[in-house]
């Protein structure tokens, strides 16, 4: 079988959302947009459910339907995106808590669904979602007098520590939330990683649950095995792969694995990514190709039946890092190709 191995351990995720419980004064959620990025949301937000995460929250309301038939009645289950129009069946007949973006959301939910739960979103300074703070000022009674379950925000910068914005966000969330008597949530996994301050009453991490910076302590989540499919010898002087952008500069040995950027394998990361046999690093040569990748093994000394591309030696980060971006974009990138095999739950 050409097809790679793509191992999750339940296991680790539940043990990265118990390090962030620890840590964390409030209650801590889980966050499973994505796919739960990108790892399978229902065995996921079960196996974080079984350790005790009692909320959720998913990117659009089709996820938070999806997450309800999987997790059934009594978990809460917040929508980022708020009311949507077309949303009202799904969130009065998934029981879903919409995070209300803005006075035509909140207008548009009251009207369809009078008495449902909902949440507000607010902006300290994102500018990506949420009501800002004049539109909040204007709307705070008549939202409070609905009894909102929830009014959250969101950090900019919340993975590096030492930004200023982190503060200013801060201070903009108190102002926003004082003296309103409703649950507070601000932190996402390096909110949490801030301190008690940044806390309030609910977080939400995703990335850290899922073995990714800025939690530096998570347990890794993701281990990709891919098999080998030929091995040959090249003189000095071959090329490989598209382009002849490696050109061998001695007696090789490469090897040919199944699996390229339609997998998520992005092919930024050529250049600088090694795969590993055991614990001996086998460099890629040349370009990443849509379903294959040329891995030189010469040094192995023999032919491996796969190689590991994530694991003990490659976390997401170090791909990330390898292809310039970040190892949230590695996880959501990974492919359906792959053979999924979950340890533990
Ligand atoms: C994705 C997201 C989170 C989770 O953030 P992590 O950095 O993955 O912990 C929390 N809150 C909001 C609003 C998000 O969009």
């Amino acid at each position: 079988m050409s097809t790679a191995t793509l191992t999750i351990d339940l296991d680790a995720i539940r043990a990265n959302w118990r390090a962030l419980d620890a840590l964390m004064t409030g209650e801590t959620a889980g966050v499973v947009k994505a796919d739960a990025y990108g790892l399978g949301v229902g065995k996921v937000a079960r196996a974080l459910a079984r350790e005790g995460a009692r909320s959720f929250f998913v990117a659009m309301a089709e996820e938070g339907a999806a997450l309800r038939a999987e997790l059934g009645p009594g978990p809460a289950i917040h929508v980022f995106s708020g009311h949507m129009a077309g949303d009202a069946d799904m969130i009065g007949d998934c029981d879903l808590i919409p995070m209300i973006n803005s006075i035509d959301q909140m207008i548009r939910h009251v009207e369809a669904l009078p008495g449902h739960a909902f949440g507000v979103q607010l902006d300290s300074g994102m500018n990506r979602l949420g009501m800002e703070p004049a539109e909040w000022a204007a709307m705070r009674d008549v939202a409070l007098e609905q009894t909102p379950a929830l009014l959250m925000s969101h950090l900019a910068c919340a993975d590096e520590p030492d930004h200023p914005m982190n503060a200013q966000q801060l201070d903009a969330f108190r102002a926003m939330t004082a003296e309103t008597g409703v649950p507070l949530s601000f932190a996402n996994t390096g909110g949490i990683l801030l301190g008690p301050e940044y806390h309030f009453d609910l977080a939400r991490p995703g990335i850290g649950l899922y073995g990714g910076l800025p939690f530096a302590d998570a347990s890794p989540v993701v281990t990709l095995d891919i098999p080998v499919i030929q091995c040959r010898d090249l003189a000095p002087g071959e090329t490989v792969g598209y382009g002849n952008s490696f050109t061998a500069p001695r007696q090789m040995r490469v090897a040919t694995i199944s699996a390229g950027y339609a997998d998520g394998i992005l092919r930024a990361m050529g250049p600088k990514t090694n795969l590993w046999a055991e614990d001996v690093p086998c460099p890629i040569a040349g370009r990443i190709s849509m379903d294959l990748i040329g891995v030189d093994v010469t040094d192995l000394g023999y032919d491996p039946k796969s190689l590991e591309l994530l694991g003990r030696h490659n976390s997401i980060d170090t791909l990330a890092d390898n292809a310039d971006t970040i190892g949230y974009e590695i996880l959501t990138s990974l492919g359906n190709r792959y053979s999924r095999r979950y340890l533990g739950g």
